[in-house]
C-alpha cells in the first residue's frame, strides 16, 4: 500500500517532506510489525497544524508514534501516515524561578527529559524514572508507577486537532486516571507543560537510583518488550493472576510470557507481531477461565490485522 498521489501533493505543496514505505519494526520495543505508507517527520507547532490540515483535507488516516514502547503494530502496517516529532516539538523551555513550569516537546524521550531534569534541579519529574516512553505517550498513557503518575506534574497540554485547531487543554479535560486519558480523537499532543516542586535534588535522585535497581532486578528488560502488557485489576495484580494460572514461559513462535515477570510477553527468537497478538489472547481467555476476570490491555494493537 501506498499514499494516494494527492496526498502525496498536499504534503509536498504545504513543505512536509515525507518517506514512502517506511520499515517501523526497528522503531519500537517489540521489535516486530510492518511498515507504514508514508512517515512525516514534524518540527515545529506550525508544520504539525498544516499537517493535520492536509490529513483531514484529503481523509488520511494518521497515527503519532512517540517511542513505541506502548504498541504491537501489526505484521502488515499502518496505513496512512505515521508522525514523528522532533526539533522544538522533542525540546524543553522553563520559567525562572525555585520551582519553574517545564514545557516539553511531546517527542522528547524521558529519559532525556529526566537527565535535563537532574542538570537543571528541575524535581517532582520522579514519576517518569524507568518508563522508556516520550512524553505525549507518557500524557497519552497517564504513565507511571508506585514513584507517581504523570497526571500530578502535569499543569497542560497544547495539542493539535484533527481538523489543524490549536487547543490547549488542562489536566482535568484530559479526565486522567489509571494508565489512561482522553486525548480527544485524532488530535496531537504537541507539548506539555510541567509544575516541577523545588523538593531536595539529592533526596530524589537517591530514591530514584533505588528504583531503578529494583526494576533491574525483577523486569526482563534484556529482551524486546512493552512492559506491563496488562492493567492490574482492582485490588490485584496482572502478573500474579498470569502466574497463578501457570502461563509463565507460554510461547507462540518466539514471543512468550516472561519467567522473571508474569506481566512482560517478550520477544526471545526470530518473532512476528502475530506471535505476540496470539500470546496475549491465550492469557486473556486463560485467566478468565481460571479466575473469571478478564484483564484489560494496556499496550495498544495498532494496524491492519487479520481477524
Ligand atoms: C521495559 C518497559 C518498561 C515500562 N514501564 C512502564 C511503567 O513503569 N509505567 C508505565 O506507565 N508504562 C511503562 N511502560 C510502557 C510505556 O513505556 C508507556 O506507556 C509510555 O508512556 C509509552 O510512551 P511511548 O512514547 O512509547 O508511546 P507509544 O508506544 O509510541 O504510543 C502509545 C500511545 O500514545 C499515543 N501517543 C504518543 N505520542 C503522542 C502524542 N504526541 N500525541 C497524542 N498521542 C500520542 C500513540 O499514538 C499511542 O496511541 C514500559 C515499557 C517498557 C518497554
Amino acid at each position: 500500500m501506498t499514499l494516494s498521489q494527492s496526498t502525496a501533493r498536499a504534503l509536498t505543496d504545504a513543505e512536509l517532506p515525507f518517506d514512502l514505505n517506511v520499515p517501523l519494526a526497528k522503531r519500537v520495543y517489540w521489535r516486530v510489525g510492518g511498515p507504514a505508507d508514508a512517515v512525516v517527520t514534524v518540527g515545529s507547532h506550525q508544520a504539525l497544524v498544516r499537517l493535520q490540515q492536509v490529513a483531514s483535507k484529503t481523509q488520511t488516516p494518521v497515527f503519532v508514534l512517540g517511542k513505541g514502547s506502548n504498541l504491537l503494530i501489526s505484521d502488515a502496517g499502518i496505513r496512512g501516515i505515521v508522525v514523528l516529532l522532533k526539533g522544538e516539538l522533542a525540546d524543553t523551555t522553563a520559567t525562572e524561578g525555585d520551582r519553574p513550569q517545564v514545557t516539553v516537546g511531546a517527542g522528547m524521550p524521558l529519559v532525556v527529559l529526566l537527565s535535563r531534569a537532574k542538570k537543571n534541579g528541575w524535581t517532582g519529574l520522579g514519576c517518569f524514572a524507568g518508563i522508556p516512553g516520550s512524553v505525549g505517550g507518557a500524557v497519552r498513557m497517564n504513565a507511571g508507577s508506585t514513584l507517581g503518575e504523570t497526571d500530578v506534574p502535569l499543569v497542560h497540554v497544547d495539542l493539535v486537532h484533527r481538523d489543524g485547531t490549536p487547543q490547549r487543554l488542562t489536566t482535568v479535560d484530559l479526565q486522567m486516571s489509571y494508565r489512561t486519558s482522553h486525548v480527544p480523537d485524532g488530535s496531537i499532543i504537541a507539548t506539555a507543560t510541567f509544575q516541577t516542586t523545588g523538593a531536595d535534588a539529592d533526596a530524589e535522585q537517591a530514591v530514584l537510583k533505588t528504583f531503578l535497581e529494583r526494576r533491574k532486578a525483577t523486569q526482563p528488560l534484556h529482551l524486546p518488550s512493552c512492559g506491563s502488557t496488562f492493567r492490574n485489576p482492582p485490588g490485584d495484580h496482572a502478573g500474579r493472576l498470569i502466574e497463578v494460572s501457570g502461563l509463565k514461559g507460554y510461547r507462540v513462535g518466539g514471543a512468550c510470557v516472561s519467567e522473571k515477570h508474569a506481566n512482560f510477553v517478550v520477544n526471545d527468537a526470530p518473532c512476528t507481531a502475530n506471535d505476540i497478538r496470539a500470546v496475549i489472547e491465550h492469557v486473556e481467555d486463560e485467566v478468565e477461565r481460571q479466575h473469571g476476570v478478564r484483564l484489560q490491555r494496556e499496550v495498544h494493537f495498532i494496524g491492519e490485522w487479520q481477524e
